[in-house]
């Protein structure tokens, strides 16, 4: 094969690729929505046919002869054909290295989780999800193991969600914030508290939907391309630039939550409807990694949701659909949406808090793949770590072990990526403040230019660059967390007038 035939290979492959993870993503989507309690077997089923036939695709002699084709060709190669042949080889390593009886068996169990986790949650009853969770912990370390014998397997784990990631750099990260944020917290709790009682002003589901559409036009979201769905854990899918699923759950007495729920889903879709039209149908399409996804989801949430000039912003439609609320000004509005307080949700979280929830779930992912700790004993391991890092205590395992959904998908080692790429937002914005005025964009409800700036430096790119060199690019330099712990200092002296 030449390189045009190779490459006409490559494509023809991505796209069967691509169709598949289409349709197996419909379903995941179907069951998290709006499929019946009874479909769990038959979905199983067809989960198993399909993946076994998407692993035989990736993994065969067809696909085993297109690598082969483009590592003789690699110098010939454009920058974006190199980084396909090198995602594919990392890919096909890992594929071989896991038996496909292995790997398919390892999907329905995942499904048959996801199931098994929400009844848990629900009845508040670990006991039900544990064997479950055992086994997904079994499974993620032989994968380890067979994988990359030579690499720790936490480390693994963590580099699935974020390519280069390890326990050494989470360390010194999350050594960087606990130094910063615990004197802060103690300071806000000897300042004068803040009224936020009247968040919880009922407003109805029906009014926060009509919210809900507003915020997307405001975001930039196109109806053509992105939906808005209803669910217990919000999430995003996105399947193609052209399709991508967002999720809200609404609850009358915090309209807040769902608020915040879209806009942060809304920053997940806007990167993946982004990304270079040629990269469409290609392993390069959409967001490069776990940690940049929510770079983008967390910008949008909390730097720019969260900041006095977006809710000044906002605040008429509030106060137009649920008119009770108007008994309070804009100022106290902001002040409540960005209360400091140790809290037992981490999704509810505020954003000074927040990081110290991933650190616990650092903590036990990091014992749960040791083996340090017993299956049974991690709910006990939780509720100490949430009084440790949090001072709080965890009324049932509901509001504390089984609230993510996270691990019932075998997402060990995702949980890092949110505090990553927070920290990945507040550089970005430092930038960006370089060149525009970033607040007086939001005042003038010129989102488009923010979103222009990051679809420039980021979306565009899709996968075409290994997360760390994707964010140095967009910094004009290396990493530095300082601009982190620099702007939550900096904003919640002003919140609470420290
Ligand atoms: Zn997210």
């Amino acid at each position: 094969m030449n390189v045009q035939e190779t490459i006409q290979k490559l494509n023809e492959l991505e796209l069967q690729e691509f169709a598949y993870g289409h349709a197996m993503g419909i379903l995941s989507y179907d069951d998290e929505t709006v499929a019946p309690r009874g479909s769990v077997v038959p979905r199983g089923k067809t989960m198993g046919v399909l993946s076994e036939l998407s692993y035989k695709l990736s993994t065969g002699d067809g696909a085993r002869k297109i690598l082969d084709a483009l590592k003789e060709h690699y110098d010939e190669l454009s920058p974006e054909d190199k980084r396909r042949t090198d995602l594919r080889e990392k890919r096909m390593r890992e594929l071989r290295a896991i038996p496909v009886e292995e790997y398919v068996a390892y999907s329905e169990l995942l499904n048959e989780a996801g199931n098994v986790w929400r009844e848990a949650k629900n009845k508040s009853d670990y006991k039900l999800f544990e064997p479950y969770l055992g086994k997904i912990i079994d499974a993620q370390k032989r994968f380890a193991g067979l994988v990359r014998p030579d690499m720790d397997p936490y480390d693994y784990c963590l580099d699935q969600y974020e390519e280069g990631l390890t326990q050494e750099k989470c360390e010194a990260f999350f050594g960087t914030l606990r130094a910063h944020i615990v004197p802060l917290l103690e300071k806000i709790r000897a300042a004068e508290p803040i009224d936020d009682s009247f968040l919880a002003t009922p407003f109805p589901a029906e009014a926060q939907r009509e919210l809900s559409k507003k915020l997307m036009a405001l975001e930039g979201l196109p109806e053509d391309n992105c939906i808005l769905g209803e669910v217990e854990h919000p999430f995003t899918t996105g399947f193609s630039k052209y399709d991508v699923r967002i999720t809200t759950h609404y609850y009358e007495d915090a309209f807040l939550s769902s608020m915040y729920s879209v806009i942060h889903e809304g920053g997940h879709a806007l990167y993946d409807l982004h990304s270079d039209d040629r990269f469409c149908f290609t392993s390069l399409e959409g967001g490069v990694s776990m940690g940049v996804h929510e770079s983008q989801s967390r910008f949008y949430e909390n730097i720019i949701g969260r900041s006095r000039e977006f809710v000044d912003l906002v605040y008429p439609e509030i106060i137009r659909l649920c008119p009770a609320l108007a008994a309070h000004s804009e100022e106290e509005l902001w002040r409540a949406a960005n209360v400091a307080k140790p809290s037992l949700i981490r999704t509810e979280a505020d954003e000074l808090t927040y990081p110290l929830h991933i650190m616990v779930r650092y903590e036990m992912e990091k014992a749960m793949i040791k083996g340090d700790v017993k299956t049974s004993e991690l709910p006990q391991m939780w509720n100490a770590l949430y009084k440790e890092y949090l001072g709080i205590d965890v009324p049932d395992d509901k509001n504390g072990i089984l609230q993510d959904s996270h691990w019932s998908g075998g997402g060990i080692g995702y949980f890092p990526s949110y505090a990553l790429g927070s920290a990945y937002g507040a550089q970005l914005l430092h930038k960006m403040g370089e060149e525009f005025d970033v607040k007086e964009a939001i005042r003038t409800a010129q989102i488009a230019k923010i979103s222009g700036w990051l679809e420039d430096r980021i979306w565009k790119y899709g996968s075409l660059y290994k997360p760390s060199e994707l964010m140095e690019k967009a910094f004009g330099g290396p990493f530095d967390p300082a601009y982190y712990t620099d702007y939550l200092e900096r904003k919640f002296t002003e919140v609470y007038g420290l």
